[in-house]
């Protein structure tokens, strides 16, 4: 079947972001490879519908083999509408946080988005997103408990960052203090995607407003990340941010988070 593909020129590899993790932006959101020890890679996200020519031919150029698994940090359609696609290609499991499964099954679509969150087009499009809970059937599996270690992600702990969706997970890696958060945050402002993929300066927004259900958790979630005092973070939406002055910047985001993040109409 002939599937609609997206143009070349919305999408940019996200190179160097820290070892080992290569990033693809495909026109607002991005999707991250991990590489392991022993040579193979994990996907992390999976992106819009139609991206999944893209994402392969990516992953062919930069990994040169099949994902091992793909790790979903929730289930909006943004970050997994192409992961039964990628999945079966590369016969792969996709694990994702046992609360998001009811929108990862087909049993249950997320809450309606808050569309009169923000400004911007994202805002303004959110009510023709797709709405129908994807289905991964089989090949889902759950995420180990919190903190636990994830073998399809070696040196990477899996945290239950729940607020933007009730399963949302950030991955962390002590290591080096790499932070991989989803839609946890994000360095664009989550509203006007569009708009600022023109700025040059990634700044720290709270997670996007119009599809986000729980304020109270994500700030917790928020203040949680911050407390790790990353070094890196890439999020699914906006330029991954890198140097000493990352964990401080989040300690401001988790402190202000009520004024910078909640919209007024939830506040
Ligand atoms: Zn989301
Ligand atoms: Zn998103």
């Amino acid at each position: 079947m002939d599937r609609i593909e997206i143009p070349e020129d919305q999408v940019t590899s996200l190179d160097a972001i820290a070892a080992g993790v290569k990033g693809l932006r495909i026109v607002f959101v991005n999707v991250f490879g991990v590489e392991h020890p022993d040579g193979g890679w994990t996907l992390v996200d999976a992106g819009i519908p139609a991206s999944a020519g893209r994402i392969r031919s990516w992953a062919e150029k930069t990994f040169g083999r099949p994902a091992r698994a793909i790790v979903l940090t929730h289930g909006h359609f943004d970050h997994a509408s192409e992961a039964a696609e990628l999945a079966d290609g590369w016969d792969c499991p996709i694990f994702a946080h046992e609360l998001e499964f009811p929108y990862l099954t087909g049993q249950k679509a997320y809450d309606a988005p808050n569309w009169q969150a923000g400004g911007g087009l994202m805002s303004l499009l959110s009510p023709t997103y797709p709405k129908d809970p994807i289905n991964l059937g089989s090949r889902l599996k759950a995420l180990p408990t919190e903190g636990a270690a994830l073998a399809a992600l070696p040196g990477w702990t899996p945290l239950h960052t729940p607020g933007h969706t009730p399963g949302h997970v950030s991955f962390f890696r002590e290591q080096d203090k790499t932070l991989l958060v989803g839609d946890a945050f994000c360095t664009t402002k989550p509203e006007s995607f569009f708009e600022a993929a023109i700025a040059q300066q990634p700044e720290l927004h709270g997670p996007p407003a119009y599809f986000t259900s729980d304020w109270a958790a994500a700030k917790a979630s928020v203040q949680r990340l911050a407390g790790l005092e990353p070094l890196t973070v890439a999020p699914g939406h906006g330029k991954p941010l890198t140097g000493e002055g990352v964990s401080n910047r989040l300690y401001e985001l988790a402190d202000a988070f009520d004024e910078i993040a909640v919209p007024d109409n939830v506040r």
